[in-house]
């Protein structure tokens, strides 16, 4: 048995704590399905690339945690974009179809466009492609939209705060204009990426008085909006119940403005509830993360820069896989690795978190969105 413990908790060093996965005795070749002690099956892989960013958003990464001393993990840390491939092929072995490239900013990895060749060339048991997607801020995204469309990435996921200039410049806390995102989907849109759909976190007070003028801007043009609580992830940002505007909110608003009806969701664990315009100019989504916990389906597992597998967003504890990439061991021995860590896998943190016990337990120690991405 190789565990060992990393018993560092700084949030600085990034060295959350962490246990070497556990290679057991029996070994199995991935069946294309694994279920957790809730019976959730492993289908979808967020992997974050950098933990590196651009922007400083309010929410994210707060300008007086992430300052000029804060230390981001050297290179040397960082999963090569080999060590990305094969892992994300053990996953796709034990079932999963969708991969979501993330950060930081992940079109700030030097690059990336090669790592999305290679995972692009990855298909599922069944032979069929993946669902392959990057969430960003768009800052770099009219250069790199047609190298990424070139290289096999299909769709794309941009951050959008506001539609208004000065409140979305105050979000992104670096100056970075409204237009120069709009120019990066207009590029993703010309060169044929779709559907592109563009998040936009809702912080009470700070920007849902943009949350009409947001569904007014993209009506009409395909792309589709999504509303996302305000989370409690990391421990920096200085989360507050009053500063979440619930999704229902958001809903009632639209619907007075532009008449909504919802619609089903396009799959079982689908993150975002779906809501289409009444006249047809398109759909919204809203993804209600706080007042609606959708624990029960979540497959998602999430891998870090630097190697360490969380089984949920609000972790305090990876699993360091890394360790096993990097050592003496056979795809089948990960493989095997990896099916354990699901199967024992308990997390439904959104649904315990109206309990003070649990939140108070892990306030200081949850890991940072920008280290393990959205
Ligand atoms: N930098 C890229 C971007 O912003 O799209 C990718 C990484 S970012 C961490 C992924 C997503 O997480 C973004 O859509 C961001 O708005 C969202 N996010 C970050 N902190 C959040 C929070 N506290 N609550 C809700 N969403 C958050
Ligand atoms: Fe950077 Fe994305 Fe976090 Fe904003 S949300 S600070 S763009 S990682
Ligand atoms: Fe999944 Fe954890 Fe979010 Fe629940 S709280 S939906 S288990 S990531």
């Amino acid at each position: 048995m190789t565990e060992s413990v990393i018993p560092i908790f700084d949030l600085r060093d990034h060295r959350y704590r962490s246990m070497t996965p556990v290679i057991p005795r029996v070994l199995a070749a991935p069946s294309g399905l694994v279920a957790d002690t809730r019976g959730r099956p492993l289908h979808d892989l967020r992997i974050s690339v950098t933990d590196r960013c651009n922007f400083r958003c309010v929410y994210c990464m707060p300008k007086e945690v992430f300052d000029k001393d804060y230390t981001f993990l050297p290179h040397s840390e960082l999963l090569s974009f080999e060590e990305i491939e094969r892992a994300a092929r053990l996953f796709v072995a034990h079932g999963v179809e969708k991969i979501r490239l993330t950060g930081g900013e992940p079109l700030l990895r030097k690059n990336i466009e090669k790592l999305v060749e290679m995972l692009a060339r990855i298909e599922t048991p069944a032979g069929k492609p993946l669902d392959l997607t990057l969430t960003t801020n768009a800052s770099l995204l009219a250069r790199k939209a047609r190298p990424l469309r070139d290289a096999g990435l299909t769709r794309v996921s941009v951050s959008l705060d506001a539609i208004d200039d000065a409140t979305f410049r105050r979000m992104n806390d670096v100056d970075f204009a409204v237009a120069d995102v709009l120019d990066g989907i207009e590029t993703a849109q010309a060169v044929g990426l779709a559907p592109i759909k563009v998040n936009m976190v809702v912080k009470r007070g700070t920007n849902d008085a943009q949350i009409v003028p947001m569904a007014a801007h993209f009506r009409g043009s395909g792309i589709i909006v999504r509303f996302i609580e305000f989370m409690d992830v990391g421990a920096s940002n200085h989360w507050q119940m009053g500063e979440v505007l619930p999704s229902a909110e958001v809903v009632r608003r639209i619907h007075e403005a532009f008449p909504l009806e919802a619609v089903a969701a396009n799959y079982s664990g689908e993150t975002a509830e779906r809501w289409r315009y009444r006249d047809g100019a398109g759909e919204i989504g809203v993804i209600s993360s706080v007042t609606h916990a959708f624990c029960g389906d979540c497959s998602r597992i999430r891998l870090s820069t630097e190697g360490k597998l969380y089984l949920c967003l609000f972790a305090t504890e990876g699993h360091d896989l890394r360790a096993l990439l990097r050592g003496p061991h056979s795809d089948l021995e990960i493989a095997s690795a990896i099916a354990e860590v699901w199967r024992a896998r308990t997390d439904h943190y959104s649904e315990q978190r109206s309990d003070p016990a649990v939140r108070r337990a892990r306030a200081d120690s949850k890991i940072e969105m920008s280290y393990i991405g959205g």
